[in-house]
């Protein structure tokens, strides 16, 4: 399969050349060249902005069966492009060819999912004397500005257009500059599912100068970001300039505790997949693994044995079970981290290196012993590295869950049912799996707490989240 041609989608129409800066998308399985994506310029941007209002004003007004079909039939679309969606994103995202076709059946779901949601989207009627009337009605908040990161090429696009789409909004989208043609792919089926060309429009430029350029316009009312900590703060406060809504999916450092009661080969199956999963580059992906005493000997065993079993090569290869790292910058960020933790103690159980020299590929990594100040055990390290630390006390354990700012998903495998309980309440995330890594659903609110964002994405919270409401009181 060739890979397709890339261009801006404003207003309906495709745009690319005239003169416009370009990125070069790369395959991060060779490092090749796959195509020259084309930037906005400031016109550009306008052009989106004033369609986008327009958009606003005719979706507003649709019916829930209206919005329903376009959901519904952009789902069926997804369906019947399975194949060619998850080849586009393994081409220019790195993931294996299987997790690919699971992130576009989960979008199938999210959006049909959202198509029941929009006859949901109730008011209430307010207790007064006869002849009075007060009633809260439920609108949708405006033109969405929604910023995609690149580790779920079609997952994030879509979480970014379903939930405004559902809501009455209108939308401009600016996926990953490096994953731009997962994003047209998803955006192209709610177009031929009927969706006006005003009502959701994909632009791509300088992250910067896109975020600051619709941020800094009226007619957008609502911003929407998945991506690190660092760049959602910058972003709150462009957004807050201009008093704007905002749901932010940040960063995370899941934290997973091991009991020693737990079933530790399950969890080891469930874990060490879910570590390995994207190659790491997974905001709710398990890292700092928090193991009770006696369990740590055979489970630290098991995770190096089962990390070494992991095929890794080109996502394209059906024997493949891990994929190359995205981009380069990845690449970097491993040996700084890795290099900084052993430097302070850690010890390398397995991988710590780049495997060959074409494309982004890192070998599965275990790091154990790991000290605290060590920057890994603080910053997000959105690869494939697992931190192993062994604790004697139960309520250390907890405090090292909640220590970092971060609290989007957290794991704790216990066979205690009364320490699932407690658990589940004291950790400080947004997502909490007990004996599961199984931490999302079309039906369930994504999102964290502290650094990791506030507001939720998915379920009725993710529809929500595009609305605002009204108080209407009539004497
Ligand atoms: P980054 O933080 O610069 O970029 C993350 C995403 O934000 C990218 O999609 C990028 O295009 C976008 N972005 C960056 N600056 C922006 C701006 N000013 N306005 C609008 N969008 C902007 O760096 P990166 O190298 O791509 O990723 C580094 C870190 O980002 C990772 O280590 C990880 O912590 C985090 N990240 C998180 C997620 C997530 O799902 N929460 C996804 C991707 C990356």
């Amino acid at each position: 399969m060739t890979y397709p041609d890339l261009y801006l989608m404003i207003d309906g129409q495709r745009l690319s050349g005239g003169g416009r800066r370009t990125h070069r998308v790369v395959n991060p399985a060779t490092g090749s060249v796959l195509a020259e994506l084309p930037l906005a310029d400031t016109a550009d941007l306008d052009a989106a902005l004033a369609a986008a209002a327009r958009g606003f004003r005719r979706w507003r007004d649709s019916t829930p069966q209206e919005r329903a079909a376009v959901l519904q039939g952009a789902a069926r679309l997804m369906v019947e492009r399975q194949e060619e969606l998850a080849r586009i994103a393994t081409l220019e995202q790195g993931k294996t060819l299987a997790e690919a076709r699971i992130e576009v059946m989960m979008n199938v779901g999210l959006f049909n999912f959202y198509a029941g949601e929009v006859f949901r989207l109730y008011g209430r009627t307010l207790v007064r004397p006869t002849g009075h009337r007060s009633t809260v009605t439920k609108e949708p908040v405006g033109p969405v500005a929604a910023f995609a990161p690149w580790n779920f090429p079609i997952g994030n696009p879509g979480r970014k257009l379903g939930a405004p789409i559902a809501a009455g909004c209108s939308v401009i989208l600016k996926a990953a500059e490096e994953t731009p043609a997962s994003a047209l792919a998803v955006l192209q089926c709610l177009l031929d599912a009927g969706l006006p060309g005003d009502v959701a429009q994909a632009v791509f430029g300088v992250p910067d100068e896109v975020s600051r350029h619709l941020l800094g316009s009226p007619i957008i009312r609502k911003m929407s970001f998945t991506g690190s900590t660092i760049v959602g703060k910058h972003l709150a406060k462009l957004a807050a300039e201009d008093c704007k809504r905002t749901t932010m999916e940040l960063g995370g450092h899941g934290p997973v505790l091991i009991f020693a009661d737990a079933d530790l080969d399950k969890a080891l199956d469930t874990v060490v997949a879910g570590k390995y999963r994207n190659a790491g580059q997974v905001c709710v992906s398990p890292t700092r693994f928090i193991v009770e005493t006696a369990a740590y000997d055979h489970f630290l065993k098991g995770f190096i044995e089962r990390a070494e079993r992991i095929a890794i090569g080109d996502g394209l290869d059906v024997a493949s079970v891990m994929g190359p790292m995205a981009n380069a910058r990845r690449l970097d960020a491993m040996d700084r981290l890795i290099g900084d933790a052993v430097a302070k103690g850690a010890r390398l159980e397995t991988g710590g290196a780049r495997i060959g020299n074409a494309g982004f590929f890192f070998a599965p990594t275990i790091l154990s012993n790991v000290p605290l100040d060590a920057t890994i055990m603080n910053e997000e390290p959105f690869g494939p590295v697992a931190l192993i630390n062994a604790y004697s006390d139960k309520d250390a354990m907890v405090a090292e869950a909640n220590r970092l700012p971060y609290g989007l998903a957290a794991y704790a495998w216990t066979a205690d049912a009364a320490r699932q309980r407690r658990i589940a309440r004291e950790l400080e995330a947004g997502m909490v799996g007990i004996n599961t890594a199984m931490i999302g659903g079309a039906d369930a609110p994504f999102g964290g707490v502290k650094w990791s964002g506030h507001g939720a994405e998915d379920g009725p919270e993710g529809v929500e989240a595009c609305l605002v409401t009204k108080a209407v009181h009539e004497g």
